[in-house]
């Protein structure tokens, strides 16, 4: 049975018309696994869909545990809708905001985006941020609005009520796709309707469903379909009108496929040359053009080792092809080439343009590569949405280990951009960052379970940022023999500013001109623009020097200098952001031997670092933003957490049966919420948090943060005599 769906696979891999790549978008217990479920058993691939999920989707036995969805996995199933048969590709996305870099990941693969809301909770905080996410993509959405049910069972209610329930829901969500997509051009209104039948209502729990399309097939109408649902019949509705049927239909129906799709999306994730021949290919689908991967996922098979999974957007992936991998020097020969089938890897002969293809052999990739047969501008950064704002120690319990667990380290880093990792072989203590408490807990133990490595993780520590809150005199940098001098200014860059290169809007792999005018609409003056040397994190360095010899020879170690200055900052080694470094004049020696490293790189780093602290540097802090949910009764319990964490309440209202929280509160006081809100509300709250950026502390905290952040990371506690501002 599975060879013959493999083989009605290969068959539709070559009609891109017939395709649709899609991902189910939701926020978390909205029923995204379960929907999935019933797709896949609908579809005809599983005999039993108690086994869907274990099977295809939550393959890390740490998401099954925790019931929440945690890489974002593939499966394809086969569809017939009017007559023809259709190749239909899932890309599951996690259900955490912890996740995030994954969800964006997984967007880029995909041409549409199913949104799951729970009709009684309605749109959450999640269900924007992936809606979101898909939009900025150019990835069209449709809405399924899910547990119906529930509006009978446990709130009983009439049809009336219901009707206008239903219709909240999908004004709300029609109001964040405009609010999205207003000043997206090149999309003209992707706001979804019951009646062009991009909404469908139904019970994944009972398996039935509902849409426009489908009342008029069966000749079932909404009332019909509430009289046997309110009757129990919940067996007799599956029959009548299954869920699969009605979603596949939709996705059929309503998402794009390749051919149409990706004439709109590459130029928004490709800014290579819209004239070259390599965008007709892609814009054409072209399955005899040059071959151009976008990698968004990397999996380990325990057999075949690294799979890089991604979209197909031109050519025809083989086994034995050499391809290039962004951001490295050499080429990489295809291995094999696959499809994914659940949770398993077929392999198959070769992956035409428009499809979702698995690769072994591409052992430079990483989630996010652009890979291809020849040398081309990468597809557009996709890490840009979060920074890491947590870091946990991670140490192997035996030395032996240690070896296996660097390697692990390595991997987990390759196939998560969104942590970063460093290594120390000496001492063995390993720093992971990431999104969150979650999403360092979950990796540190899958290292321990799939891996095999005992190991010993520390506290969550915070990270920190520094920045500049002034404009600082000219300030002089001296090399240890004296003979070089580099004269430095810093100043903070405008908020606008520092958010363009965030976004990647700004960055130095992009062509000049583009770069300049990205910053001049953000603000920055036009002279100032055409002078920038290097970006490093949200920093911008500027020469503004003239006709200094040897200066154009010594750049390379200047720019090493301002990256160190830059990543280990004065007050307590942590990340400086958001300051504009102006290189105003520079003395160096006639003697190359005399500016070498050992020279340059110090005497920049004191420059910089000496003009940070004429600047009035401070320690910022991670903020996020909280909501809570939570009944009547336990409000003041609720808002009493996020106010004694430092952290302040800004709304308060009800909706539905509960009352909803919202603030903000520092990250480093979140540590440890999950536990306290529980116990402070008898279990009784649902909660969520999202990262909200940076702020600069309190004055007054200050001092104490700083001397507590330089003793752990064994640091001299007193601070240098310029920064006596505290
Ligand atoms: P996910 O987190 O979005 O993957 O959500 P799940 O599919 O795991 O569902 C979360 C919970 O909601 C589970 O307990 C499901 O059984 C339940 N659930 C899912 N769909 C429905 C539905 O249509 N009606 C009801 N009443 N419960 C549902």
């Amino acid at each position: 049975r599975r060879k013959k769906i493999v083989q009605e696979c290969e068959t539709l891999m070559d009609k891109p018309e017939n395709i649709r790549n899609i991902a189910i978008a939701a926020h978390v217990d909205h029923g995204k696994t379960t929907l999935t479920d019933n797709l896949l058993a609908g579809a005809g691939m599983i005999a039993d869909e108690g086994e869907a999920t274990k099977l295809m989707m939550d393959t890390e036995e740490d998401e099954q545990e925790r019931g929440i969805t945690i890489d974002a996995a593939n499966v394809s199933m086969t569809h017939e809708y009017e007559d023809t048969n259709h190749l239909i590709n899932l890309i599951d996305t996690p259900g955490h905001v912890d996740f995030g870099g994954d969800v964006t990941r997984a967007m880029r693969a995909v041409d549409g985006a199913l949104v799951v809301v729970d009709a009684v909770e309605g749109a959450m905080p999640q269900t924007e941020t992936v809606l979101r996410q898909a939009l900025r993509e150019g990835v069209k959405p449709t809405l399924f609005i899910n547990k119906v049910d529930r509006l009978i069972s446990e709130l009983q209610e009439g049809p009336e009520e219901m009707q206008e329930r239903l219709l909240a829901v999908i004004r709300d969500v029609n109001e964040l796709i405009r609010g999205m997509t207003e000043e997206m051009d090149d999309i003209d209104d992707w706001t979804v309707s019951v009646e062009d039948g991009t909404v469908g209502f139904g019970s994944a729990l009972y398996k039935w469903g509902v849409s426009m399309p489908s009342m008029q097939r069966t000749g079932m109408d909404f009332g019909e379909i509430m009289e046997l649902e309110r009757a129990d019949k919940r067996q007799e509705l599956h029959e009548r009108t299954p869920l699969s049927d009605v979603v596949l239909d939709m996705v059929c129906e309503h998402f794009p496929n390749p051919i149409d799709a990706q004439p709109m999306r590459v130029p928004r994730i490709w800014r290579g040359d819209d004239e070259s021949e390599l965008a007709e290919d892609m814009r054409l689908v072209d399955e005899n053009g040059e071959v151009v991967l976008m990698v968004t996922d990397i999996g380990i098979d325990p057999h075949a080792g690294e799979i890089a999974a991604g979209r197909v957007f031109s050519g025809t992936l083989e086994k034995g092809q050499e391809l290039y991998v962004s951001g490295t020097a050499g080429k990489n020969r295809v291995q094999s080439v696959g499809i994914y089938m659940g949770g398993e890897r077929e392999e198959v002969e070769k992956v035409p343009a428009g499809n979702i293809a698995a690769v072994t052999g591409l052992k430079d990739a990483i989630a996010g590569s652009t890979v291809s047969s020849v040398e081309m501008t990468p597809f557009e950064s996709i890490e840009h949405i979060s920074e890491p704002v947590i870091t946990k120690s991670v140490e192997a319990q035996s030395m032996d280990d240690l070896p296996k667990l660097i390697q692990t380290l390595q991997q987990v880093a390759k196939e998560d951009p969104t942590i970063q990792i460093e290594i120390n072989e000496d001492t063995g203590e390993h720093l992971i960052s990431g999104q969150g408490e979650l999403h360092l807990e979950v990796i540190g133990q899958r290292i321990e379970r799939n891996q095999g490595i005992p190991i010993t993780t520390g506290e969550p520590i915070v990270v920190y940022r520094e920045a500049p809150q002034s404009s600082s005199r000219e300030v002089e940098g001296i090399s240890p023999n004296r003979h070089n001098r580099f004269y430095i200014t810093v100043e903070p860059l405008d908020e606008d500013i520092v958010e363009t290169i965030k976004l990647g809007e700004a960055s130095m792999d992009m062509p000049e001109l583009e770069r300049r005018e990205a910053l001049q609409d953000a603000g920055l003056d036009k002279d100032t623009s055409q002078e920038v040397e290097h970006i490093h994190g949200t920093n911008i360095f500027i020469d503004d020097t003239k006709g200094i010899q040897h200066l154009n020879e010594t750049m390379e170690l200047v720019i090493e200098g301002l990256e160190e200055a830059l990543d280990d900052g004065p007050l307590a080694n942590e990340p400086v952001q958001g300051s504009l470094i102006r290189l105003h004049d520079a003395r160096l020696h006639e003697d190359a031997i005399h500016r070498g490293p050992a020279q340059v790189i110090p005497a920049v780093r004191q420059a910089v670092h000496n003009a940070l602290m004429d600047a009035e540097i401070r320690l910022l802090e991670p903020i996020q933003d909280v909501r809570i949910d939570v009944p009547n009764e336990h409000m003041g319990a609720a808002s009493g957490e996020i106010q004694g964490r430092r952290g302040r309440v800004d709304d308060m209202y009800q909706e539905g049966d509960l009352m909803v929280v919202e603030g903000i509160a520092p990250v480093d006081e979140m540590i440890g919420f999950s536990s306290d809100i529980r116990s402070a509300t008898e279990g009784r709250a649902s909660w969520n948090t999202e990262n909200a950026g940076f702020r600069v502390m309190a004055d007054n905290l200050q001092p104490e943060k700083i001397a507590e952040i330089r003793e752990r990371k064994g640091m001299k506690q007193e601070l240098p005599e310029m920064i006596d501002y505290f």
